[in-house]
Order: structure tokens, then sequence, then C-alpha cells
């Protein structure tokens, strides 16, 4: 069934509230787990039909934000979740006092226990209007970014699709395409701070009214984390400003070299004095050759895109009226993943072809879990799947790269190594900002300039008065949309490369272990699926420091300025 085909409904809230109610009787009813399982097993099914109908109507309102119909879908789903939220409550409420505990973790592991003890943390009917809220604000957000029209060199661009001209080879388009992003931005900075500071003062409140001290608990706990916590978040940011910093610094100075600059500016990202690699070739060729590759790579994976493909489940092009970004949904009700991104011409066209194919993949492979909420793991353990699969398709790239292979090889190490001090800094500020709810935006602003100074020290924004003022960390959007998701691409990252690592002396083997954590989905903790594919725990003092090593002598082997 192709994606247009796929069945979409709106869901009765108050239909909903009695059948679950029902649902609610019977279990707590139940003389045998036997009778409670098949409980558990229906609501399931009301779950994944409201994450089916809820993603369709998002994804359709993403591939087209002037479309008022798609507006009008998706304006009721967000209406009704924390309604739907509440029915959930009232499930978990009587399955965390059920007398059959021990049976239900013996057919589906204690992580499924776990997560309903976690969920409970995160809720109660008086924060309703206040989810409501937070869910406007976080609109407000997405309406006014993707909204943007920028006006460069006589066109009109989205913020999405400025971006190939931050890497172009000209320096004075980088430089004014940059200045043209951050004046919007400037004109803008007073409702991006308001709704920011809104979002702030809301989320502690929600948190205070649950009996937390501030947002930061419970932030963690809406990202499902429940086998760690901010220290061994902040050990870890620890051994990233110790091993990664410095070798950052020494890629910064090569780089010079090889652009032949005295000084590196913040709109100098390119890595090759004639430009970035850029893919060869159309849009439609490039899945074409996409679709080659994962048949190649292995029989699951082919299986899989061909599926991608026939079923139209990619919307990978930009587009005026798109959001931007680049994500993976899915349908649970189908078994299906879906690929939303914005093609702009860039090497970055290929890693989200190969990082949300990954992601993609890992949640087509683990459709046979029993639970829907075994379906997707915690995102830390989630972008594993996808920034391993981005290193796993590297043998393919020539079809993609033909004579600029070996340069977007370089790009793409260096690359990742380099965005773990930003990964960590978006980490470090966030803390800040929810332990310091009562900050001004200016405070704000000058805390994200001290944290650049540690992770970040060689930034240099030159003239442009938007960035140098503290501002530019408005435009991640993981800042506004979900708190403390950010940390977990460091965390990933760490994995993806030992799985590159492995990949490089044993391949098969690395793969197997990847397919299984794939299937493995959400079953069981981040802690625990690393361990599963045989992989070391980023937390683990040592673990980072042994990979950096590695990573930075492959660096070294390889001498840019002849690629
Ligand atoms: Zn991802």
């Amino acid at each position: 069934m192709k994606y247009s085909e796929l069945h979409y409904e709106r869901i009765n809230v108050d239909e909903v509230k009695v059948v679950i109610s029902g649902i609610v009787k019977r279990f707590s009813d139940a003389k045998s787990v036997k009778e409670q399982i098949s409980s558990i097993l229906e609501l399931d099914k009301i779950g994944r039909d409201y994450a089916s109908y809820s993603s369709i109507a998002s994804l359709n309102f993403s591939r087209d934000i002037h479309n008022e119909k798609a507006k009008a879908e998706k304006d009721y789903y967000d209406s009704i979740g924390p309604d739907m939220e509440e029915c959930f409550n009232s499930f978990e409420k009587v399955l965390d006092n059920s007398i059959f505990k021990n049976e239900l973790a013996d057919k589906w592991g204690i992580k499924y226990l776990k997560d309903v003890e976690t969920s409970l943390k995160t809720f109660d009917p008086k924060i309703k209007e206040m989810l409501k809220r937070e869910m406007d604000l976080r609109n407000e957000y997405t309406k006014l970014t993707a909204g943007a029209k920028i006006e460069f060199d006589g066109k009109e661009y989205n913020l999405a699709g400025l971006g190939p001209f931050h890497s172009d080879k000209s320096r004075d388009v980088r430089k004014r395409s940059y200045e043209a992003r951050f004046n919007w931005f400037s004109q803008n900075s007073e409702s991006l701070d308001g709704i920011y500071d809104k979002l702030v003062k809301l989320r502690h409140k929600i948190a205070v009214t649950l009996g937390y001290e501030n947002f930061i608990e419970l932030g963690y706990m809406r990202m499902g984390r429940n086998d760690y916590g901010p220290d061994e978040v902040a050990n870890f940011r620890r051994q990233i400003v110790e091993n990664v910093v410095p070798v950052v610094k020494k890629l910064h100075d090569k780089k010079k070299e090889i652009l032949g600059l005295d000084q590196l500016f913040f709109y100098d990202g390119i890595n090759f004095k004639d430009g970035d690699p850029k893919p060869k070739g159309a849009p439609e060729h490039l899945i074409t050759e996409a679709q080659k590759m994962y048949r190649e790579l292995s029989e699951e994976t082919g299986e899989f895109f061909d599926i991608m493909v026939n079923e139209e489940l990619m919307d990978l092009v930009n587009r005026e009226g798109k959001r931007p970004g680049g994500f993976c949904t899915s349908f649970p009700s189908y078994d299906r993943p879906y690929i939303f991104s914005n093609f702009n011409g860039t090497d970055h066209d290929i890693t989200v072809l190969t990082h949300e194919a990954g992601h993609a993949f890992q949640c087509y492979s683990s459709k046979d879990q029993p639970l829907m909420g075994y379906i997707w793991p915690t995102m830390e353990a989630a972008e594993i799947h996808s920034m391993s699969m981005e290193f796993f398709t590297w043998p393919w790239m020539d079809r993609f790269f033909k004579e600029d292979t070996d340069k977007f090889k370089y790009k793409h190490i260096s690359g990742s190594l380099s965005f773990l001090p930003y990964g960590a800094c978006v980490d470090h500020f966030q803390h800040w900002v929810y332990e310091n709810p009562d900050a001004t935006p200016r405070d704000r602003n000058q805390k994200w300039l001290d944290l650049e100074s540690i992770y970040l020290p060689d930034r240099d924004y030159h003239d442009i008065e938007f960035p140098r003022t503290g501002g530019i960390w408005q435009g991640q959007l993981h800042i506004y949309q979900m708190p403390f998701y950010y940390i977990d691409y460091t965390l990933a990252q760490t994995c993806a490369f030992q799985f590159w690592m492995k990949s490089q002396t044993d391949n098969q083997k690395a793969w197997a272990d990847y397919v299984r954590l794939c299937k493995a989905g959400g079953s069981i903790p981040f802690t625990d699926l690393v361990e599963l594919a045989g992989l070391e725990l980023p937390f683990n003092d040592g673990c980072l420091e042994k990979v950096v090593d590695y990573v930075s002598n492959w660096l070294d082997g390889v001498d840019p300025s002849a690629l």
C-alpha cells in the first residue's frame, strides 16, 4: 500500500475515553495475568492507531505548511494530545498497581514496567492545560522558522534553501549568505526570545507542579531515560572537553592551511579550497543509486529500501512551504516508517539518505516487537542506528561522489568528530537554562557565549553581530522543541565510531552486531542495548579517549590538501 492510501481518521477523544475506561476496569478486575495481558494488548492497539494517525497528520503538515486542511488535522491532533495522555495515564496507574507485575515482567522483560513508572512521573491531569500551551508555543516556533522568507542575491529562499550558499567556495558568498540568515534571526529575535522565555517558564512550572525542583529531572524522564542521569552526562561532557576539543583545535589549524587563510571565521565552514564534495546527479538518480546500494549491502536492507521506494514512504527534496530539517517518523499500525528531508544539492543530501534510512531501517527491523513502546528505543540509542548506517554505507559512497569520494570521507569523519563539542555545548546550555528559569534572554545569550569559549574556543563570528552577541542557539530547533534531546547525538556518535572502527577490521561481525541492535528496538534500555551491540558504554572513563585516538590517527593519515 502506498503512503497516500494509508487509512487516516480523526480519533474521537470521548469515544476513546469510554473504551479505555472499560479496559481499565477489566484490567483491575482481572483474575489472571492472561486477562491483564489481553487488556494491555487492547490498549496497545489503540496506542498504535493514535500514533499512526497523529504521525500522518503531523507529516502532511510538515510537507506543506500552507495547506489549511493539513494544518487543521495537525491542530486537531495537537489539541487532543493532553487528553489522550490522561487516558493512557489512567491505565498506567492501574498497571503500576497490578498484582501480576512479576508475571508481566516474565513475559516482556522489566523495561515495559519501568517505562510505565517513568511515564507516570511525567504526567498529572492538573498539568493538562499547561501541556496544551507548551504545544502551542512549540508550534509558534515551527511556524515562524518554517515561514522564513529570505532575500539573497535577488531570489527568495527559506532557511534550508539558503544552506548551500553557506558552503560555497566563494568566501564572499558564504559570508553574505550567513549575514542574510542572521539578519532574519536578528529581525525575529524578539519573537524567538519571547517564545523561548515562555517555554522555559512554563516547563519550570509544569515541573514544580509535579513536585520537582526544576525541569531537568522531568526533562530526562520525558526522554525516557531511566538508566542514567545528569551526573553521567556531565562527566561525559567533561571528557569531550578533555579529549575532543584539543583535536578539533588541530583540525582547525589544518584547515587554515588547506584553505590558505590566515584566520578562520565561522563562515569558513568548508573543508576544501575548491568547495565541499557535492553529490553527482539529480535527486531521482541519487535515490536509484541508494536503492541499488541497499540491495547490495544486505538482504534485509534491500527488502526495506524497496518498500520505502515502492510505497512512497519518502519526501526528500526541499521546496517552498516544506518544514525545514530531516526526520524519520512511523505509523506503527502499518509497520511502516517514513523519511522526510530537504535535499538541497549538498553532501548532506547523502548523509540524510543514510542517516534517516538508518532510523527507518531500525524501525522496520523491530516491527515484530510485541509492544508499541518496544519499537523505538530512547533517542541516544536510536541515533546509533542512524549514525552507524552513515558508516556502513561507506563502500558505496563512490557511486554518489565519484572523484570526490575521499573528500567526502574526510569531511564526514572530521565533521562527526568536530560535532561532539557543539553537541555538548547545546546540552550544557540547556542544563543551565532550566537551572535558572528566571534568567533573561540577555543572560542566556551571555551564558551561551561563556560555554562557547569552553567547548568551541576557536569560533570567531568576525563582524556578524547576531551570533557575536550570543543568539545563534535560536536556530537549534531541539532547544525549543525537545529539551535535552541533543547529548543523544554525541553519545550515539561515540558508539557509531566504534561500529566504524569494528567495520574496518571485521565488517561482517560489525554488521551482524548492528542488525541485532536494530531488531532489539526499544525492548531494553540504552545501556543494555550498547552491551548487546558489543560496544563500550560512552560514559565509561576512557571509552571516548580510545575512540578519539583511533579517529584522530585516521585523520592524521590523510592529507586533505592532496584530495
Ligand atoms: Zn537522527
